[in-house]
């Protein structure tokens, strides 16, 4: 089934002769539960394409829809609210706060949304990413790659129906990227969350359920692993 489509996504940038068309007609369908990632050349248009989808950028024209409503007919204020309750992000700077502990880090996408933290999935989520030992630590107190399953963790602590991660391995070395792919996988799979994920790295893609390629603002492939 369906979660979210793109329908003919054109975004270009700029005017005259700094015109970028970074997405031509993109239509892609992401099917719940599934792990799909992007992959292509340098300034092929993934990140586009994924903050597009994410409702993080605007496109030029065309439609992307979420269990086949177009996000883009929502307010501003409603597209922000829908971000924070359906969508988990992870990139590749961890982005997390300094000066509150890992489990603060952690649960804020729940404490900023005034809900009551489910305290049981969380610990879950805690311990599937290894984390047990670190939750009263800071982030500066933890190597990269455990900061990056922080990051992972408060993603997923809203319970999101999408997460969309942006090159999360990008900024480790390869046997810490790969320790984080193993529990970010783990966490996804005990969840069956949608995980659209833009890399560079065809390890990765090779072991998603669906591996998109895209080149020069088009889907040049869409395999079905
Ligand atoms: P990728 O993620 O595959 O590296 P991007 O989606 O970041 O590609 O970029 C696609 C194209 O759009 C590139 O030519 C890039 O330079 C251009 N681009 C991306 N963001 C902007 C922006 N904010 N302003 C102008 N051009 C942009
Ligand atoms: P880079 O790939 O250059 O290291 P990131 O992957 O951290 O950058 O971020 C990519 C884009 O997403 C940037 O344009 C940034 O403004 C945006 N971004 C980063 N973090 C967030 C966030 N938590 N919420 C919304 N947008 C974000």
């Amino acid at each position: 089934m369906s979660i979210l489509e793109t329908v003919k996504l054109t975004k270009i940038y700029g005017k005259g002769d700094n015109k970028v068309e970074a997405l031509k007609e993109v239509s892609v369908s992401i099917e719940k539960g599934k792990f799909t990632t992007i992959i292509g050349p340098s300034g092929s248009g993934k990140s586009t394409l994924l903050h597009c989808m994410a409702g993080l950028d605007v496109p030029t024209s065309g439609e992307v829809l979420l269990n086949g409503e177009n996000i883009f007919n929502l307010s501003e204020e409603k597209l922000s609210i829908l971000r924070r309750r359906n969508f988990g992000f992870v990139f590749q700077s961890f982005n997390l706060i300094p000066v509150i502990d890992v489990y603060e880090n952690i649960t804020l996408p729940v404490s900023l949304d005034n809900k009551k933290i489910d305290k049981d999935y969380i610990s879950e989520i805690i311990e599937i990413l290894g984390l047990e030992s670190k939750i009263k630590s800071f982030p500066n107190e933890l190597s990269g790659g455990q900061q990056q399953r922080v990051a992972i963790a408060r993603a997923l602590s809203n319970k999101p129906d999408i997460i969309f991660a942006d090159e999360p391995t990008g900024n480790l070395d390869s046997k810490t990227a790969d320790e984080v792919m193993k529990f970010f996988k783990l966490c996804v799979e005990k969840f069956g969350q949608t995980l659209i994920m833009v890399t560079h790295n065809k390890d990765i893609a090779a072991s998603a359920d669906v591996c998109i390629t895209i080149q020069d603002g088009k889907i040049l492939s869409y395999l079905n692993n």
